[in-house]
């Protein structure tokens, strides 16, 4: 019995290293890899050792470990888990982040089922070993002996453990599943250049406003922009997509998206015809007038302008007729010369 008792305390300071590593995981955001949780658990383990104490240096102040920290640190990250890093450029167009990070979402789920699946057969075959020590202590009776008793006790002790245990990886595995869910609903709507809503998000937006909300739409379409990509590479063409965007949304105080390669759709709410106008010929003015230069080189882009077409929403108009006005409008500024903004009638 008293060697047992000293089995459970150990395992009540295992449960707390446990919990500790959890949570270290979770505040810096490093996925349960097994190559995180010998990190975290060398860095727990010998709390007063060097890593620990470059950790804790490092992370003074609420700073997050980053995944170049851990491999410093004689770590090892896992590639693609979800380390935070501040310094990490933004996220690049790419459809391939997105499909990784379904393929995450999925794999995450049927972790999840596997261990919900673990978990419930834990419950069934601990509610089974309750009755079956319950009825051996009945049958035992009052000449159980207290060795008898201690031993049956300290295997329900161990299996409750164990239960906690698997519900604990459960819950964790939930925490993470949400999280990885926001992220890619985040993304679904969230166009990755230039962290503009995207094309679905103004469309889903747009379709869920009252019929009643007077509104203004706009069109914007960079002005050749082919040139750009052409004498300075794609790279540099997504800086300019990214400028402009970061323009239009400065400047208009409304919702920008972007609808397309090098097009912008703009939602005004409550805002008429000629204060919308006015806004986009502001970015438009303002965008103009930069001198953009390539980072790397120095050499001079050249000036970006954009072309607009803008349209009142009639009443009783559908989405895609006003948006077609839109578009006619805009075609109407290219025709007449781009780097302009056009009403439509
Ligand atoms: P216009 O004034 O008539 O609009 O001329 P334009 O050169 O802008 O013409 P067009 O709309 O035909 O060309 C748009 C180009 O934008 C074509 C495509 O290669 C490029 N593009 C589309 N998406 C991206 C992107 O994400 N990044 C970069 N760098 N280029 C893109
Ligand atoms: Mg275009
Ligand atoms: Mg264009």
């Amino acid at each position: 019995m008293a060697s047992k008792a000293i089995d459970i305390r150990q395992a009540t300071t295992g449960d707390r290293l446990f919990a500790q590593i959890g949570a270290f995981l979770s505040a810096h955001r490093l996925s349960p890899d097994p190559a995180h949780y010998a990190f975290a658990h060398d860095v727990l383990k010998n709390a007063g050792g060097l890593t620990a104490r470059r950790v804790a240096e490092i992370t003074d102040g609420g700073v997050r470990l980053t995944a170049q920290d851990i491999e410093r640190l004689g770590g090892q990250a896992v590639a693609g888990a979800p380390v935070a890093d501040a310094e990490a450029e933004p996220m690049v167009a790419d459809a391939a982040t997105h499909e990784a990070m379904i393929e995450r979402v999925l794999m995450q789920i049927d972790g999840f089922g596997d261990t919900m699946r673990n978990a419930r057969a834990e419950a069934n075959d601990f509610g089974r070993d309750l009755e079956r020590s319950a009825a051996q202590m009945r049958e035992a009776g009052p000449s159980a002996s207290a060795e008898e008793i201690g031993r049956l006790t300290d295997e329900m002790i161990e299996r409750v453990h164990r239960a906690e245990e698997k519900l604990d990886v459960a819950r964790r595995e939930t925490e993470e599943l949400r999280t990885a869910l926001d992220e890619a609903r985040g993304s679904a709507r969230t166009d990755p250049l230039t962290d503009l809503p995207n094309r679905r998000a103004f469309d889903e937006t747009f379709a869920a406003l009252p019929r009643t909300v007077p509104i203004v739409v706009s069109i914007c379409d960079i002005d050749h922009f082919k040139r750009v990509n052409d004498s300075f590479g794609h790279a540099v063409g997504d800086r300019v997509i990214r400028a402009v965007a970061k323009t239009l949304a400065d400047q208009c105080d409304c919702m920008v998206a972007r609808y397309g390669g090098e097009e912008f759709a703009l939602l005004f709410k409550d805002v008429g015809l000629d204060e919308a106008a006015r806004r986009l010929e502001k970015a438009r003015r303002d965008m103009t007038s930069r001198r953009l230069r390539v980072r790397e080189t120095g050499e001079a882009i050249g000036t970006i302008s954009f072309s607009a077409g803008v349209a009142e929403g009639q009443p009783g108009e559908g989405r895609a007729a006003l948006m077609g006005r839109a578009d006619a409008a805009l075609y109407r500024a290219k025709d007449q010369g781009r780097a302009r903004t056009i009403m439509a009638p």
